[in-house]
């Protein structure tokens, strides 16, 4: 990807409109920031409302012009194509996000090679039905329903894993038929634009999918932009609730996917061992900023102290840094506010009386000094009622709970205002469907975690979401419904005399 200029080996790119990289309207930057290294190694505009503006308008002009007149077998062709231009350029775009977000290279790499088959999972469901014959209780009508486009598509997403959370909106908007515009979090702009460039490359026609950067300003615009029919979020729930009551106005449709305190819960019927491996890898994997982490894990009371111990253990073992080493086990901190944030949260939780049983602290990566990584940080006794077990902290930090038995660990589970996901540890069949039938969250895995996939639906309950992404029914939350009504008689009656 070409910057407008380079200076002092920090590269500056443009907004993204109509296959185009332009300047923004406003000489304002952003600095992009490798928060391994702390170096600002790239610029991105601060987009104004004009550039919004001009970003809906060429939108807007795209989904009523060229675009319309693709077939949804070219839309399933090109999504395939888009596919194939990630995968030959899989290892640009995973190193570009390490460079934004700090996360491990292998993990970034896993989610560059997995993203074409979204796009190939969309190219086929493009072209499958989605409309219905429908019986009515009136003679001589034949009714139909089609899907159409809902028009122009908001994609707001946040800097945890940019790509693979664009992704999941734009296989099923643009597979439907819709025109994007992304607005990636300001922390991580450059890998959107880059896979916006790309699908130009691909054969996308000029305005379908643009993407505009900033902070604060241009994502709030278009939550209230008259041409912006869908703001699909990924992202805090505060922010969430920002936009839904911003949409809420024009009566927008909105996809939310927003935070949690997922509950992983292990009884003492579980194979310990890999229930282990399960809780590591739910509450530390990308450095626990994940919507869906671990962070609640609740362990049975009579295997409590066994299984803290056995954590402490395995906790201790993970190697932080360089993102960029395969031998890493976990990254950085992906921004300064972020890691002030986790910091904090070890205070909170240390105050409020939980044991602090590893971690704790900063930790010190040689020839990294200035890089924003924390140690692993598991908190025994924890109270559901505190602060850590409450809050999103969106980092390395586990809080144990002890419960006594199935109703306990169910009421301890659902106590909280989050839905999005839970994990069941046991290997008595009927107990763990039993409870995971009466987990209140979008996801439960049993005897896994940390697990997504584009056939099944992801998302959330209560204050974790609204709407879905991935499966069949994510294509459908990108269309309107419209029905049909078609007579097949002898015509229509004079309504006023109806025996004539
Ligand atoms: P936010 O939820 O605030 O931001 C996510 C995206 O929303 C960014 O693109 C942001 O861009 C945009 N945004 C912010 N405010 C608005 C608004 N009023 N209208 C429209 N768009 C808006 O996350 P942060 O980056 O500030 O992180 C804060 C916390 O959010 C984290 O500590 C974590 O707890 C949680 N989080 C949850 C995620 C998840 O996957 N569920 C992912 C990331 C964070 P900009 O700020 O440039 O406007």
């Amino acid at each position: 990807m070409t910057p407008l200029e380079t200076e002092s080996g920090v590269r500056r790119y443009g907004l993204f409109i109509d296959n185009e990289f332009i300047p923004a309207s406003t000489e304002t930057y952003i600095d992009v920031t490798n928060p391994a290294t702390g170096e600002v190694w790239a610029q991105v505009p601060d987009a104004s409302e004009a550039d919004v503006d001009r970003a809906v308008a060429s939108a807007r002009k795209a989904f009523e012009g060229d675009w319309a007149g693709w077939r949804a077998a070219d839309r399933a062709k090109f999504l395939i194509r888009f596919g194939q231009a990630i995968a030959d350029n899989a290892d640009e775009i995973a190193q570009l996000q390490v460079d934004e977000n700090g996360k491990l290279i292998r993990e970034m790499a896993g989610q560059a090679r997995l993203m074409p088959e979204y796009f190939n999972y969309y190219a086929g469901l493009a072209q499958m039905p989605t409309g219905n014959t429908n019986p009515l209780h009136l003679k001589d009508i034949f009714n139909y329903t089609v899907r159409e486009p809902l028009g122009v598509v908001a994609a707001i997403t946040p800097w945890n894993s940019p790509l693979l959370l664009l992704v999941w909106k734009l296989g099923p908007a643009l597979a439907a038929g819709n025109t994007v515009i992304a607005k990636p979090s300001e922390i991580t702009p450059v890998s959107t634009l880059r896979i916006a460039e790309l699908a130009a490359e691909a054969g996308l026609p000029p305005g379908v999918f643009n993407a505009i950067t900033g902070l604060g300003g241009p994502g709030a615009a278009l939550t209230t932009h008259p041409g912006v029919d869908k703001i699909a979020f990924t992202g805090s729930t505060a922010t969430g609730q920002a936009i839904a009551s911003a949409a809420g106005k024009s009566l927008k449709s909105v996809s939310l996917e927003l935070g949690g305190k997922s509950p992983n819960i292990v009884f003492d019927d579980a194979d310990l061992d890999s229930a282990m491996n399960g809780l590591i890898a739910g509450i530390f994997g990308a450095s626990g900023q994940t919507c869906m982490a671990g962070s609640r894990i609740l362990v049975q009371d009579n295997i409590y102290d066994e299984v803290v111990e056995e954590l402490v253990i395995r906790t201790e073992r993970i190697k932080v840094g360089n993102p960029q080493d395969d031998t890493s086990e976990m990254g950085t901190i992906a921004s300064k506010a972020q890691y002030d944030k986790v910091l904090h949260y070890i205070e909170v939780a240390k105050n409020e009386g939980a044991k602090l049983v590893a971690g704790g602290s900063p930790a010190r990566v040689e020839g990294f000094e200035d890089g924003l990584f924390i140690r692993p940080t598991v908190f025994a006794n924890v109270r559901n009622d505190m602060r850590i077990a409450q809050e999103e902290v969106f980092g390395p930090i586990a809080a144990v709970i002890p419960f006594t038995d199935e109703a306990d660990a169910i009421r301890i589970a659902n106590d909280t205002e989050f839905g999005l996901a839970a994990g069941v540890w046991s290997q008595n069949i009927q107990r763990a469907h039993r409870v995971g039938a009466q987990l209140k969250a979008g996801t439960v895995w049993i005897n896994n975690y940390r697990k997504t996939g584009y056939a099944t639906p992801f998302g959330g309950y209560k204050q974790s979401g609204v709407g879905r992404e991935n499966g069949p029914n994510a294509l459908l939350e990108y269309t309107e419904e419209k029905s049909v009504w078609v007579d097949t008689g002898q015509g229509v009656k004079d309504p006023f005399n109806p025996r004539a």
